[in-house]
């Protein structure tokens, strides 16, 4: 597609988008009167105007009702959390047996870690991503500490080729094939967070089972963001986070996924609480734990209606808008974001601005990270001065996320004309 540099042509591409009606869908932070241009969804994403009404409705069943509300009104709590799995399913092409909305992000990878990284003396390394996000590397190294391994000894990390970002698919497998005798895991991001590489899923996971080590994803940056065919590709379990493209609230309640042949295995090693036991028979409050079969079944704790709420309605948007329709947007509308970025290099005279996400539109989803080759900083804290709001990742990265569910061409169009302006 042939792209232009000018307000009509970002405008014209706004009145051609078929998904354009869900921009009133959100609410924006405003700056100086105007919606802001935000795009930082890939760290918090905006507040569905619905939201309020769908947590207020579960206040008022709470008056209304007291203790009885886990039975009683139309969305009995006992179940509400049946009511996001087939919305959590089509996302990343999983059944909806497979998922279950529940506790967060962190601690869901600790307990998927619990039933998927069993490790012996012979066979105990993981490989992840170099740079991992934070807490993935603190889980990571807490549990393989917690299993008397020495994290220097059994966390490989894949590491991008000198002068190169990104990781190179063949160097991935390759590496998953010299650690094949000693390898139980493999788990990386789907999407890095700090790059926006969108790792090739289905390869990663036939590897690691070639390999005989079990494959997982941490999906915080790929939930609602690229389409995934998670039960398909054989993936043995997942987790993500609610609050970054699902915009389901901040600290929102995450989410697992875990393959039919684990999930319906009640000899799936887990730790358990009385939510995952058998739904017929929990109340009889009987000795013995049998987990409910599913992702269910992995449940500890009685539901958090609240978030919950809030998860369903932002959930509402995607069951409405569809994932392949964002997604083809968000192919048009990165693409744009790249072009703005490298005319805003033409006007200034070199290249100021380097993008460190793949170019390849199938290796990443919404965002782009950008190094500036001077002044970043500065660069950040003048879009931030004049209503942009994207974000700054220590040492050197600009990440910017044009959303499809709520970001306009337009939107583009603007940054790049604050962009351009060396100053
Ligand atoms: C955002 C993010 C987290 C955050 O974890 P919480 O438990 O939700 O605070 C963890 N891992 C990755 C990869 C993330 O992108």
């Amino acid at each position: 597609m042939k792209f232009e540099n000018t307000l009509p042509f970002a405008q014209q591409q706004d009145a051609n988008d078929p998904l354009r009606k869900f921009r009133s869908a959100f609410l924006f932070p405003q700056h100086e009167g105007k919606d802001a241009i935000y795009f930082c969804g890939n760290s918090l994403g905006l507040q569905p105007k619905a939201t309020r009404d769908y947590i207020l409705k579960q206040l008022d069943n709470w008056s209304a009702y007291g203790v009885e509300g886990h039975f009683k009104t139309d969305t009995p709590w006992m179940y509400y959390q049946k009511t996001t799995k087939e919305s959590l399913a089509k996302l990343i092409g999983a059944k909806p047996i497979e998922v279950v909305a529940m506790n967060q992000l962190t601690v869901n990878l600790h307990l998927m870690m619990v039933s998927f990284y069993r490790p012996t003396k012979d066979r105990y390394k993981i490989i992840m991503e170099g740079g991992a996000f934070p807490s993935d590397q603190y889980a990571m190294e807490s549990q393989v500490r917690f299993h008397g391994f020495a994290p220097e000894d059994a966390i490989i990390e894949l590491i991008p080729r000198e002068g190169e970002y990104t990781l190179r698919q063949e160097d991935i497998l390759d590496t998953i094939e010299q650690h094949k005798d000693s390898l139980a895991l493999v788990m990386m991001g789907g999407v890095n967070y700090y790059t926006g590489q969108f790792f090739p899923l289905k390869e990663i996971t036939q590897k690691a089972h070639e390999a005989g080590a079990f494959c997982g994803f941490d999906l915080a940056h790929a939930m609602g963001n690229v389409p995934m065919e998670l039960h398909d590709w054989d993936v043995d379990f997942a987790m993500w986070c609610s609050y970054k493209y699902l915009n389901s609230s901040p600290g929102g309640i995450s989410g697992i996924y875990i393959h039919e042949k684990h999930c319906t295995n009640p000899d799936t090693p887990r730790f358990a609480g009385w939510w995952g036991y058998k739904e017929d028979t929990r109340f009889q409050m009987k000795k013995g734990y049998i987990p409910e079969p599913g992702a269910e079944g992995w449940q500890m704790s009685n539901v958090p209606v609240l978030t919950m709420a809030a998860h369903r309605a932002a959930l509402d948007l995607f069951d409405e808008a569809s994932l392949s329709a964002l997604r083809e947007k968000s192919l048009k509308l990165t693409a744009y974001m790249e072009y703005i970025v490298n005319e805003a290099n033409k006007k200034i005279g070199f290249e100021k601005f380097n993008i460190i996400t793949p170019l390849e539109p199938a290796n990443r989803g919404a965002q782009l990270s950008i190094i500036c080759k001077e002044g970043g900083k500065k660069v950040f804290d003048k879009l931030t001065e004049q209503g942009v709001i994207g974000d700054w990742r220590e040492p050197e990265v600009l990440r910017f996320a044009p959303v499809p569910m709520y970001n306009s061409f337009e939107d583009v169009y603007r940054f790049g004309e604050i962009l351009k302006t060396n100053d």
